[in-house]
């Protein structure tokens, strides 16, 4: 099934995923609290180019990362827009790394290339993986998986959507201070490719605000919900200078199917490069922790590096 056949650029859902419908339906509860929106500094985002084309397939970045942990932020360089605002009081907060993010307005990045596609894969080789969390942060669920990647050494990526992170900023700290990775969701979890640009910039761009001001530096990844990108969403993405990032690998761990089945998903599709899409909010997550801790011994076991996606990018 193809999420968005008028794009022809959005998502394909692993075998056995659910239906849109049936995944709209599921985020139902999701979606109360869409506030008003933040339109002044949207006002500003509204002017930023959205990039060119990238003729590199969205490989232009490769190599560009700087070696080493970035907990919340970017490892690229770059000098500030010369229009950027003023950054929130906070910026300067003392989080390892944050002082190399590169901020413009509040919650925005120097645009970027608009990619055809989200990355579902890690773009550069090698034995390594990707684990990320989706729809968090969740006050049971969030600690539980933080507990076991600690555990294990190991960094993941959290696709927090910002109704959660703004109720639970203390968690978006704790994930970025344990080396993770914060990431955007959007605000309410829509299906972008039914936004108007505009709706997708207050999405996006919210969301990349409250972690900008709770981080001290604004995310530079976002995953669609849904994974359902289109051109115009893609376009925002860049436009606040964010990557697309989608996933190879489908735990489908929303629909509960058991500890056994989820590792096995894992441990039968993973591979390297591979992007495995999990959950850690929207619902009753438990399964997904204990999974983890199956799964992920026998990923280092074989040998694979299980990095932040930011580190491959
Ligand atoms: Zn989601």
């Amino acid at each position: 099934m193809q999420y968005d056949k008028s794009s022809g650029v959005s998502s394909r859902p692993a075998p056995g995923t659910a239906s849109r419908a049936s995944v709209r339906s599921r985020r139902a509860v999701l979606t109360g609290a869409v506030g008003a929106g933040a339109a002044g500094v949207w006002a500003l985002v509204a002017g930023l180019p959205a990039g060119g084309h990238d003729p590199t397939g969205g490989r232009a970045l490769r190599g560009a990362a700087a070696p080493g942990r970035a907990p919340g932020t970017s490892a690229r360089a770059a000098a500030a827009p010369a229009a950027a605002a003023r950054p929130p009081a906070h910026r300067t907060r003392a989080f390892a790394g944050a002082a190399r993010g590169r901020t413009g307005a509040a919650g925005t990045r120097p645009p970027t290339f608009v990619r055809e596609r989200a990355h579902r894969t890690l773009p550069r080789p090698g034995r390594r993986i990707a684990l990320t969390f989706d729809d968090g942060p969740h006050p049971v669920h969030t600690p539980a998986i933080l507990r076991v990647l600690r555990r294990y050494g190991a960094q993941a990526t959290f696709f927090v959507l910002g109704e959660c992170a703004a109720r639970h900023r203390d968690l978006v700290r704790r994930i970025a201070e344990d080396g993770h990775v914060v990431a955007n969701h959007t605000w309410s979890h829509p299906d972008l490719t039914r936004l108007a640009p505009a709706g997708v910039r207050d999405e996006l761009g919210r969301t990349s605000e409250l972690i900008h001001r709770t981080l001290g530096v604004p995310p530079h990844l976002a995953r669609a919900p849904y994974g359902a990108w289109d051109r115009a969403s893609l376009r925002v993405c860049a436009g606040l200078g964010m990557e697309p990032v989608g996933w190879s690998v489908d735990t489908a761990d929303w629909q509960r199917p058991g500890v056994d089945a989820i590792r096995s998903r894992v441990l039968r599709s993973a591979d390297s490069g591979a992007i495995v899409l999990a959950h850690d909010g929207g619902g009753e997550r438990t399964q997904t922790a204990r999974s983890l801790e199956q799964y992920l011994p026998r990923l280092l076991d074989r040998g694979f590096a299980v990095v932040p996606v930011e580190m491959a990018l």
